[in-house]
């Protein structure tokens, strides 16, 4: 079971917060003050936590910029105004998520559950040793020196032409819906269009296919996605 550590002054909102949590399984803490919220995160192991930025003693900015000193968990932050979203953009404190006041408590859950399952893909793929090298079909990639080759011969891809094709070589046979790939390459914070997916897939089959075409390594599985085939 996940657990959330809470730090909100407003009891109704951290109340409320906590309630649509824990029936979606959820194991939530709630500090109220900035202090003590500040301790509590520091002292225990919590999996994500949610942070109001106006609090009592230490701010919401304060205690984003020391927990990042130690720790990457997925912070998202609460604020009562539009302008605080600039703000923390702004001052680059490593928040992962902003959300404004009054925010739907489903909307809160959803946006949990997607950084929670990123952070968890995070943590994986940073202790299971990954492998630099993948040597896939005669295509070959790099990931350390981002370079690969086609039967030997190298081919030029973009940055996420590249970050695209690695991720779909690494877990091969398995279908990723143009969603997926959209939240994996481009991530939470990108408010752009899935069907920028299908282009950059054409574009990985122009430089890696023998036919683009008719595609033999990457496959679309028709209403589905994409997958890497071996
Ligand atoms: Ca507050």
């Amino acid at each position: 079971m996940s657990r959330i550590l809470i730090i909100e002054d407003e009891k109704e909102i951290a109340e409320l917060e906590r309630d649509y949590l824990e029936v979606n399984d959820f194991e939530v803490v709630i500090e109220s003050k900035g202090n003590t919220g500040l301790a509590r995160a520091l002292e225990e192991k919590f999996d994500l936590m949610i942070l109001d930025l106006m609090l009592p003693g230490i701010d919401g900015f304060e205690i984003c910029r020391k927990i990042r000193e130690t720790q990457n968990i997925p912070i998202l932050m609460v604020s009562a105004k539009k302008d605080d979203v600039d703000k923390i953009r702004g001052l680059g404190l490593g928040a992962d998520d902003y959300i404004t006041k009054p925010f739907s408590p489903s909307e809160l859950v959803a946006r949990v559950k997607a950084h929670l399952k990123r952070y968890k893909r995070l943590v994986e793929s940073g202790t299971e040793k990954r492998k630099s090298v993948v040597e896939i079909r005669g295509i070959k990639i790099d990931k350390d020196s981002r370079q690969v080759f086609v039967e030997g011969v190298e081919k030029t891809l973009t940055a996420k032409e590249f970050d695209t094709l690695a991720f779909l070589a690494q877990h091969p046979n398995r279908v990723f819906t143009k969603e997926e790939l959209f939240e994996e390459i481009w991530g939470m914070e990108a408010y752009g269009d899935v069907a920028t997916v299908a282009v950059y897939i054409k574009k990985i089959r122009e430089k890696i296919e023998t036919n683009s075409s008719n595609p033999k390594i990457i496959e679309t599985i028709w209403g589905v996605g994409y997958r890497f085939k071996v």
